[in-house]
Parts: C-alpha cells; sequence; structure tokens
C-alpha cells in the first residue's frame, strides 16, 4: 500500500541513519560517524540518495546565504535548482 505518491521530495533515510547522514552533511559528523554513514550510504539507495540531497543543500545554503538559520529553506528550492544539484551531485561521484 503506498501513503503517497513517489515525489522527488519524499525520499527517506533509513530512520537509524537520518542524524548521522545529516551531520555528515554539514560537516559536524566525528571521523567514524561521517565513514559509516558514506559507507552505508554507497550501498543504500534511499541513505544515498538523501545524504546527495542534504549535502547538495548544505552546500547551496552556506554559498548561497551566509545566515546559518535557513537551513529550514529547503522547501523554496525549484526543480530546476533540484535538477542541476543533482547533476552536480552525480559528477561528484564518478
Ligand atoms: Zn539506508
Amino acid at each position: 500500500m503506498k501513503l503517497h505518491k513517489d515525489t522527488t521530495d519524499s525520499i527517506e533515510p533509513c530512520k537509524h541513519m537520518e542524524s548521522m547522514l545529516n551531520q555528515t552533511a554539514d560537516g559536524t559528523a566525528s571521523p567514524l560517524v561521517k565513514w559509516y554513514a558514506l559507507s552505508h550510504a554507497k550501498g543504500c539507495e534511499r541513505c544515498g540518495t538523501f545524504l546527495a540531497r542534504v549535502t547538495a543543500l548544505v552546500r547551496q545554503l552556506r554559498g548561497t546565504k551566509p545566515d546559518p538559520q535557513v537551513v529550514e529553506s529547503q522547501e523554496s528550492l525549484t526543480e530546476d535548482q533540484w535538477t542541476s544539484l543533482e547533476s552536480k551531485w552525480a559528477e561528484v561521484e564518478k
């Protein structure tokens, strides 16, 4: 049973990985946490996608807005912005 549509915004990581993935993305993770999160994300499609999104989001927020309090504003990204972030991430992964 599907509770919601499969949109690009509905990707959720494994429950136990979410905080580690967030920390890895924003650079606050310890080396061990970062290593673990990256290792997991490599083999887990949902977490890999989640990490890519959060990482891209953090980078964009830091690049364009110096105020760290705007982390909540991911909803304001347009489809085009997501697409360009995703293609950039895809290049990084190669
Ligand atoms: Zn996972």
